[in-house]
C-alpha cells in the first residue's frame, strides 16, 4: 500500500471514529438531560394528582383520575396483589401492555410501548379510599423528546459528513506536503544510482527549518561529499597510475635491454639489475604508501598515548640508522593525547624523515604543550620550500623538486598521509619555510588530559 493511501486511510478512519464517538456522546447526553426533565415534569403532575385526590375525598377517585389523564398516556392504580384497583385509564391500547407492579417507594423510569414509543413512567404509593396503600402509575408518551432525538440524529449525521470533507482535503494536502519532498528525494536517488552525475534536490522552506528541510539539506550535503570523494578518487587513481607508469617503463626498458644485449655485455647486466631493483623498491614504497592513504581511518578504540615517549622512540630509530644529528628538546612532562599510537608514530616519522631528506645539517625537534595542545615542531636548515608551493605540498603526489625527490625516493604521499592522520585526531599540521634557510613543520594534537 502506498504511503499516501496509508496517510489518507489512517487520518480518515481515525477522525471518523473520533466524530462517531463524540456525536454518540452528545446524542446520549442530550437524551439523558431531556428525559430527566420530562420525568421531573411528570412527577410534578403526579404530585398534583395525589394532592387533588387527598383534598377531594367526596369525589369518586376514578372520575378525578380521568380528569388528569394525559392525551398520550395512561393512569393505573395497582394494589399489593398487583391487580388493578380501577380499570386502566388510557385512550390507546398499546399502553395497557406497559409493565405494572406494586411498589411502596416512588419510582421514575423510562419504558417503551409495543410501538417502540418512549414513555416516561412515574410510580407513587398513595392511600386509597378504603385505607389500603396502592401504587399510582402515571405514564406519558414523550412525543417532543422523540421528535427532538430524531432531529438531533440527522443533524449529527449531517455534521459528521460535513466534518469529514475538510478532513479528507486536509489529509490530501498533508500527504502531498510530506510526500512531495520524499518523491523528489527518491527521484534524485534513482537518477544518481543510474548516472554518474551527482544530482542535488531543491531545498524548500528554509525559514521553518523543519525535519523535511533537514532531510533535504542533509541529502545535498551527502551528495556534495560523495561527489567530492569520487572526484578525489578519480584524481587519485589517475595520479597513482601515472606515478606507477615511470618505474614500470624503466623496469621494462632494462628488461628489454637485458634480453637484447645482456649476454654480450656483462657490465650492462649489473647496471640493469641494479636499476630494476631500485625501481622495484620505489614501486613497493609507492604501493605501501597508497595503501596507507587508503586506510587513513583510525582504530575504533583510541588509547592514551604519551607523545614524549613516542617521539623519543622514533628519534632513536633514526639515530640508529642515519649518521645525522637530531637535537631533541623539551622542558615539560604530561604529553598525553588520545589517539591511534601507530598512526601518530607515522606522522612523526614522516616529518623527521622529510627534514633529514631535504637538508644536509643537523635538525631540531622540539616538544611543548599548553593547556590544550601538544605542539611538536621539526626544523631543518635545508633548501626550504617556496611560498607559492607551501600550500600544495599536502596534495597527493605533489613534489616541489621532482628530480631531488626522485633521488631521495620521495613519492609525494608522505605529507598528505600525515595531514589526514592529524585531522583524524582533530589536530593541525602547518609549515613555515624560507628559501635557503630551512623549514619548520608544526604539528598540533589536542591534549587528552587538559591542564
Ligand atoms: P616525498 O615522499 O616526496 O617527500 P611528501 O609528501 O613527504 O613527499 O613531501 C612533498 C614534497 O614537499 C616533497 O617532495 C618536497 O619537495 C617537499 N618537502 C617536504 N618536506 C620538506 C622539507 N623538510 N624541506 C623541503 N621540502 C620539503
Amino acid at each position: 500500500m502506498k504511503l499516501q493511501t496509508k496517510i489518507h486511510l489512517f487520518s480518515s478512519v481515525f477522525m471518523l471514529i473520533l466524530i462517531v464517538l463524540i456525536n454518540t456522546a452528545i446524542y446520549f447526553l442530550f437524551y439523558k438531560v431531556s428525559a430527566d426533565s420530562e420525568l421531573d415534569q411528570l412527577a410534578g403532575q403526579t404530585d398534583v394528582i395525589t394532592e387533588t385526590l387527598n383534598k377531594n375525598p367526596d369525589i369518586a377517585e376514578e372520575e378525578l383520575l380521568k380528569a388528569f389523564l394525559p392525551n398520550d398516556g395512561m393512569i393505573r392504580v395497582i394494589d399489593k396483589d398487583s391487580t388493578t384497583v380501577i380499570p386502566t385509564l388510557t385512550k390507546k391500547n398499546e399502553y395497557r401492555r406497559l409493565a405494572s407492579s406494586y411498589t411502596t417507594t416512588e419510582n421514575r423510569k423510562m419504558d417503551k410501548t409495543a410501538n417502540q414509543d418512549n414513555v416516561a413512567v412515574i410510580e407513587k404509593p398513595i392511600i386509597w379510599d378504603n385505607g389500603d396503600i396502592v401504587t399510582l402509575q402515571v405514564s406519558k408518551h414523550l412525543v417532543i423528546l422523540q421528535e427532538n432525538m430524531k432531529i438531533l440524529f440527522y443533524v449529527l449525521l449531517f455534521a459528521s459528513v460535513v466534518m469529514l470533507i475538510p478532513i479528507l482535503i486536509g489529509a490530501n494536502i498533508l500527504s502531498r506536503f510530506l510526500l512531495n519532498p520524499i518523491k523528489a528525494l527518491t527521484g534524485a536517488m534513482k537518477e544518481n544510482a543510474t548516472r554518474t552525475k551527482w544530482k542535488k534536490i531543491k531545498v524548500h522552506s528554509s525559514k521553518s527549518k523543519d525535519e523535511l528541510y533537514e532531510m533535504e539539506k542533509t541529502f545535498n550535503e551527502m551528495i556534495e561529499r560523495l561527489s567530492e570523494n569520487f572526484q578525489k578518487q578519480d584524481v587519485f587513481v589517475s595520479d597513482a597510475s601515472h606515478e606507477l607508469k615511470t618505474p614500470i617503463s624503466i623496469v621494462k626498458s632494462y628488461a628489454q635491454l637485458l634480453s637484447r644485449r645482456g649476454l654480450e655485455h656483462p657490465d650492462l647486466f649489473y647496471e640493469s639489475v641494479e636499476a630494476i631493483e631500485t625501481e622495484a623498491d620505489r614501486m613497493q614504497k609507492l604501493v605501501e604508501q597508497m595503501l596507507n592513504l587508503a586506510k587513513s581511518q583510525l582504530k575504533t578504540e583510541l588509547q592514551d598515548v604519551d607523545f614524549l615517549i613516542l617521539c623519543s622512540e622514533v628519534i632513536k630509530i633514526f639515530q640508529g640508522a642515519a649518521s645525522r644529528d637530531i637535537e631533541f628538546t623539551t622542558s615539560q612532562q604530561g604529553f598525553i593525547v588520545k589517539g591511534d599510537r601507530d598512526r601518530l608514530e607515522q606522522v612523526v616519522y614522516i616529518l623527521i624523515d622529510n627534514a633529514l631528506k631535504y637538508s644536509d645539517n643537523s635538525i631540531d625537534v622540539h616538544l611543548t604543550h599548553d593547556a590544550e595542545w601538544v605542539t611538536f615542531t621539526v626544523t631543518d636548515y635545508g633548501q626550504g620550500i617556496p611560498v607559492e608551493e607551501q600550500g600544495r605540498i599536502f596534495d597527493r603526489f605533489y613534489r616541489v623538486d621532482k628530480a631531488r625527490s626522485r633521488e631521495t625516493g620521495g613519492t609525494g604521499l608522505g605529507l598528505p598521509i600525515a595531514k589526514e592522520i592529524t585531522e583524524a585526531h582533530h589536530g593541525e599540521l602547518k609549515v613555515t619555510s624560507q628559501i635557503g634557510k630551512g623549514t619548520t613543520f608544526i604539528l598540533k594534537i589536542p591534549l587528552s588530559i587538559k591542564n
